[in-house]
């Protein structure tokens, strides 16, 4: 069986497939795990640069998350917000742990074989020699439909399913500065540039000897500020951001400029509006799509870390019932 993307979405079906026994590769084109669960390595120390915490509505993720805060892998803030620990990606680098997973693999569309098997292509390694009877696309809807084109009803399923861009800044002030406080929350919100604020180096931190000790915030835009101005340059991007960030100040002295100021643009951040259904399972074809790009239809159903994880989990759990 073949999973690509090992994003939170790809990693959880190749690791129920594996625990049931199945053969299970898993295709990432980037060079480690973890998709938006993203971690950036800066010099001024690590920044949660995709998601920065993530919710937990339904009980079976709650009772997941609370596994693997007792193995540390994860931690929730006061104000109930997880993330992975001691960095966003570590959470992905434990669960790829023991899974066959071949890294800087960008797989192209697939060839359906006449015997129904698939045979896969990458971009940096050209035709793979082994066949595989189970293609599982768990890779944002845009990545997912030239993937799944031999499929009708994960096309028409996944065709109206887009993510938004998010703009996202790194900012860092070195051990000793006056750094700033951090920006009402409620002051972030009016802002029609900004999303969040959010002091990565006070939430979880990192692993204390990698540490500098610099404070770092990551400041994510709007959608609406991201897709209008998803063009621009990342310096435009850094001057337009902390412009906005300097109208939500707290009252007082002027900030000290950051020293370290470094923008990062999202194409498909988060789907506002993503397919019914927790995944979708071609059993003609054995073919799969799963991801944040499912579980809608409830009207304020979970957020995107925790639609992944029980997509992965029900596309999984569908390959294995029809096995
Ligand atoms: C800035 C930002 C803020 C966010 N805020 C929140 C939040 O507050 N709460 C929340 O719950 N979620 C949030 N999210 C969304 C959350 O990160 C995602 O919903 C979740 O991580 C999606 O997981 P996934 O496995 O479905 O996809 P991904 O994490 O995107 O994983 C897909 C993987 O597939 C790989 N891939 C793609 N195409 C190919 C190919 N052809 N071949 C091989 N590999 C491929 C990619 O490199 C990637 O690693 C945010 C994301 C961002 C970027």
């Amino acid at each position: 069986m073949a999973v690509v993307g090992a994003g939170i979405a790809g990693l959880v079906a190749a690791r129920v497939l594996a625990d049931a026994g199945c053969a299970v590769t898993v295709f990432e084109k980037s060079r480690g795990p973890g998709g938006r669960c993203a971690t950036r390595r800066s010099e001024v120390g690590p920044f949660h640069h995709g998601v920065a915490g993530f919710g937990a509505q339904t009980a079976a993720f709650r009772e997941t998350l609370a596994a693997w805060q007792a193995q540390g892998w994860a931690a929730a803030d006061a104000a109930g917000r997880w993330a992975g620990r001691p960095t966003m990606n570590a959470l992905a680098r434990q669960l790829a742990e023991g899974l066959v997973l071949r890294t800087e693999h960008t797989v192209r569309p697939p060839q359906r074989k006449a015997d129904g098997s698939w045979q896969l292509a990458t971009a940096e390694h050209g035709t793979l020699p082994e066949p595989f009877d189970v293609l599982l696309l768990a890779v944002p809807a845009e990545q997912a439909r030239p993937l799944c084109a031999d499929s009708p009803s994960l096309l028409q399923a996944l065709a109206g399913v887009h993510g938004q861009p998010c703009w996202t800044l790194m900012l860092g002030w070195p051990p000793g500065a006056a750094a700033p406080a951090l920006p009402d929350a409620a002051r972030v919100a009016a802002s029609p540039v900004l999303d969040e604020v959010v002091d990565v180096s006070a939430l979880h931190g990192a692993a204390p000897a990698a540490d500098p000790g610099w404070q770092r915030w990551v400041l994510h835009a709007t959608a609406a500020w991201s897709t209008a101005e998803l063009e621009r340059s990342p310096e435009d991007a850094v001057a337009a951001l902390l412009a906005a960030l300097q109208t939500v100040a707290e009252p007082g002295p002027p900030w000290p400029a950051p020293a370290h100021a470094v923008a990062h643009r999202w194409r498909y951040a988060q789907v506002a509006e993503p397919a019914a259904g927790a995944c979708g399972w071609d059993a003609a074809l054995r073919l799969g799509s799963c991801g944040d790009a499912w579980g809608g239809g409830a009207a304020a159903g979970p957020e995107g870390v925790e639609r992944a994880w029980l997509s992965g989990r029900a596309l999984a759990q569908a390959v294995l019932a029809g096995a």
